[in-house]
């Protein structure tokens, strides 16, 4: 469903009006900002009896989402008339934190592109990537995962996807070649072990696999998407810079295991992304400890606390930890990501992470907009940046 853009012609009704003025100072707690400061509050259309009210959100992944959409059919039911219908559409419209990423007029809106990344192989990078995508997605945001992971791509086995799958191919509107992205639990993928047999891929020179990347980047019909994650090359040398400083980014998430040689990795990270000018978006230490489900003890592995203690020091944001968990591994191999359980524990872990992301991307995108001083929502028709709205309406 599109918002309706009548009001653009028509005077706006006085129960609109009134629903505005009544909501306008109802907070968004995790932004510090209200209704009307984020402008969510498009006129209301009225129709005889009928009222609909279109709340729209910087993104879908707000805790706090439920209570405001209460408040907003609260405040609105108490200014109209009661033999007044009211429904309440909840749609989420994500800006970009940064200049537009990826834009082929026609093709791709990315609006903000995430890295993941780690300091080395093995640590859950492509464990976190992907479930940081699912777990976005299953908000009801518009997403995408690049698997750019060349010396191990396993993104295809982590969504089910034989690698050997066909990808098609179509033509933009210039005549070139351009891949559709396979759709799986609601995120489009693209992984360079659809494009290329791995085994060569393992000794490509590095300009090769950044090239491949880019191609990943820019030739992949991902049409709009809120949200595109990449699964990063592991380590934080030449490839992964030269990627980071051809890509607009909106942040990076870094993946690390708690040993003390986390602090060496997390300061990589930093670094180099600081090069770049690129925001870590926060530290998120995974195979944290293990609860054994004999003896229902928590078991420090790996000993515990390194990545949240070197995120501290360096005044980065700690996301949080993931326990060494067999369902999570099981999924991974099963292609079935644990956020996609929603039940499943690790599926809560997940959860956080991507609502502190979206949340802190929303933040930075809120600022930018305040700095340009541009409108923050636009409605106009089939345009970028037109609001999406969830499969049902939370309230009627
Ligand atoms: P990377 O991308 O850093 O190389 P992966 O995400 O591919 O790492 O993870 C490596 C292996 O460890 C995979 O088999 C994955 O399923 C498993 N794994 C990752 N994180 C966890 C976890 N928290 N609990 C159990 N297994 C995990």
């Amino acid at each position: 469903m599109e918002l309706n853009t009548q009001s653009e012609i028509q005077p706006e009704n006085e129960f609109s009006i009134a629903i505005r003025r009544a909501c306008a100072s109802i907070l968004i707690p995790e932004l510090g900002k209200n209704l009307e400061e984020l402008n969510c509050l498009p006129p209301a259309v009225v129709e005889g009896k009928n009222i609909n009210i279109n709340l729209v959100l910087p993104t879908f992944a707000l805790p706090s989402e439920p209570h405001i959409a209460l408040q907003v059919r609260n405040a609105a039911i108490a200014v109209v008339p009661s033999k007044m219908n009211v429904t309440l559409n909840v749609f989420a419209d994500v800006k970009p934190a940064t200049e537009q990423s990826i834009y082929t007029p026609k093709i791709a809106d990315v609006r903000n592109v995430i890295l993941v990344a780690s300091g080395k192989g093995g640590v859950g990078k492509s464990t976190v990537a992907t479930n940081l995508a699912v777990a976005l997605a299953r908000t009801g945001c518009q997403v995408g995962l690049l698997d750019a992971d060349v010396y191990g791509p396993s993104i295809p086995t982590m969504f089910g996807i034989d690698s050997s799958q066909k990808i098609e191919g179509i033509k933009d509107e210039k005549g070139q070649s351009i891949m559709l992205p396979i759709e799986k639990h609601g995120v489009k993928l693209m992984s360079i072990g659809f494009l290329v047999d791995t085994e060569s891929a393992m000794v490509w020179r590095g300009p090769m696999i950044a090239s491949a990347s880019m191609q990943m980047f820019q030739q992949v019909a991902w049409g709009n998407l809120d949200y595109l994650v990449v699964d990063m090359p592991p380590g934080t040398g030449d490839i992964q810079l030269t990627i980071a400083q051809k890509v607009s980014v909106a942040g990076a998430v870094v993946v690390s295991t708690p040993q003390d040689v986390a602090l060496a990795d997390v300061v990589r990270a930093k670094s180099m992304f600081d090069r770049v000018k690129i925001p870590i978006l926060g530290v998120v230490e995974n195979m944290s400890y293990f609860i054994c489900d004999g003896c229902d003890k928590r078991h420090e592995i790996f000993t515990h606390g390194g990545a949240k203690k070197s995120a501290e020091r360096m005044n980065l944001k700690f996301l949080g930890e993931i326990p060494l968990e067999v369902n999570l591994r099981e999924g991974s191999d099963r292609g079935i990501p644990a956020a996609f359980k929603p039940k499943s524990t690790a599926a809560t872990y997940f959860n956080a992470i991507a609502q502190q992301v979206a949340i802190d991307i929303a933040r930075a995108a809120i600022e930018k907009a305040e700095e340009s001083d541009l409108p923050q929502i636009t409605i106009t028709g089939a345009e970028p940046g037109v609001p999406k709205k969830r499969g049902l309406p939370v309230l009627q």
